[in-house]
């Protein structure tokens, strides 16, 4: 069985095509800039042929998805040979709310139930709806599945979720600690459970997923205790241009030294303008900031050290509360590429017995254990495949549900 897997933004449409008995995929690409000019990859993986890439009339997400299945089927660029083939798709989705704790076969109540996260996630929900939507209108009939970010972090227990603030937000408004990256975070954890010969019970496992957002979690006995995004992906450690924690007076304090700036601004100098981006006033992107370092940048320096500072106080604050940790694994984009941060963050917990292997260390974008002699917990670098556990659900829930 083929599964479809997307993952619709705002003006763009990330896709990869899975054959699920080998688990292998077929092809992927990035329909970009739609509603704009339109831009387009595809990468036949799975056979010689050619990769497509160039601009291409993208009106809306329904013309891309039409693109895509355009490609995947083309006798020059396709890996299929007709969209029968595509049993199933699978949809990444931002925000779950508090209604959705696992992965679903979308209907119209599903559908209208994401629709009332849209106060939570305003940016992400109506893409994530117009790549349903584009996707029901080309492929009738083919099932649909949502997979949820924030659906792995529902077994958070009350009093980690619940924010300190009149309780009528949380019981009105649904504002609480969602969580988000919840697909990584479950795919890594269960890998690094399987690599300390455990079964889930009885492991204590700390998952930093750092990339252009970064989060971490806390599963304990295989199930999420506490991650550090909230309500929104902005709470949290710093990240590549979202502030991350910070006194929430600042955004009264920015509003007033700006002349009176906008909410919707204000929480735009936190969301766009700020993290290592904001300290460094150099770049959002952790191989400029370390070139910037080498170079004698000392804000580039600054910003990395907050970073790592910041994540290591969150692993601190993880081990504390389930009483010590077996393992800590770091994925994503930089916690899969960046030795110098593990190192920058785990030198923050040498003083909790944490140290990793400098020669292991030195490794980018695949699977090592990196522990250092004496170290209190194993340390991991594994990669993550948000993509691959969206196909796998899908592929559970159609295959029960046909
Ligand atoms: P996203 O959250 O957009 O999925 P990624 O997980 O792709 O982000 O992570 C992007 C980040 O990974 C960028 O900040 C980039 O600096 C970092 N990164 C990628 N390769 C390297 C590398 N070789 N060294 C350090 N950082 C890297």
């Amino acid at each position: 069985m083929n599964v479809l897997v997307i993952n619709a933004g705002s003006s763009s449409l990330k896709y990869q095509l899975f054959e699920m008995d080998t688990e292998s995929i077929l092809a992927k690409g990035v329909c970009e800039r739609i509603g704009a000019e339109g831009h387009m990859k595809h990468t036949p993986v799975s056979n010689g042929k050619p990769v497509f890439e160039s601009d291409v009339p993208l009106p809306t997400h329904a013309e891309a998805i039409n693109a895509v299945i355009e490609k995947l089927t083309s006798a020059e660029y396709g890996v299929i040979g007709s969209l029968s083939e595509i049993k199933a798709v699978g949809h990444r989705i931002v925000h779950g709310g508090p209604k959705f704790t696992e992965s679903v076969l979308i209907n119209e109540d599903v559908i209208k139930a994401i629709e009332e996260c849209t106060l939570l996630a305003p940016l992400h929900t109506p893409a994530n709806l117009t790549g349903i939507e584009a996707c029901t209108k080309v492929m009738p009939g083919v099932p649909q599945v949502a997979v949820f970010d924030t659906a792995f972090h529902h077994t958070i227990p009350e009093y980690a979720f619940i924010y300190p603030i009149p309780y009528k937000y949380y019981v009105d408004n649904d504002i609480r600690r969602y969580g988000f990256h919840g697909t990584s975070h479950r795919y890594v954890s269960s890998k690094a459970a399987e690599l300390l010969g455990k079964n889930a019970s009885g492991t204590r496992i700390i998952t930093c997923h750092l990339g252009n957002g970064s989060s971490l979690a806390a599963v304990k006995d295989g199930v999420c205790i506490d991650t550090s995004m909230g309500v929104t992906p902005l709470e949290g450690v710093p990240m590549g241009t979202r502030s991350g924690s910070v006194d929430p007076s600042i955004v009264d304090l920015i509003s007033t030294i700006e002349g009176g700036l906008s909410l919707n601004d204000t929480m735009d100098v936190l969301n766009k303008k700020s993290g290592v981006l904001g300290v460094s006033g150099v770049s959002s992107d952790f191989r400029d900031l370390e070139n910037a370092k080498l170079e004698g940048n000392a804000r580039a320096e600054l910003a990395l050290d907050i970073f790592n500072y910041q994540v290591a106080k969150i692993i601190g604050s993880y081990i504390a509360v389930m009483g010590g940790a077996d393992a800590i694994v770091f994925t994503a984009g930089i916690g899969e590429n960046g030795p110098n941060t593990r190192r920058g963050i785990c030198n923050f917990l040498n003083g909790l017995g944490i140290c990793i292997d400098e020669v292991k260390n030195d490794v980018r974008g695949e699977f090592r254990e990196i522990t250092g002699a004496g170290s209190k917990a194993r340390v991991f670098v594994i990669p993550t495949d948000e993509e691959l556990v969206i196909a796998r659900d899908t592929n559970l829930i159609v295959g029960v549900t046909l």
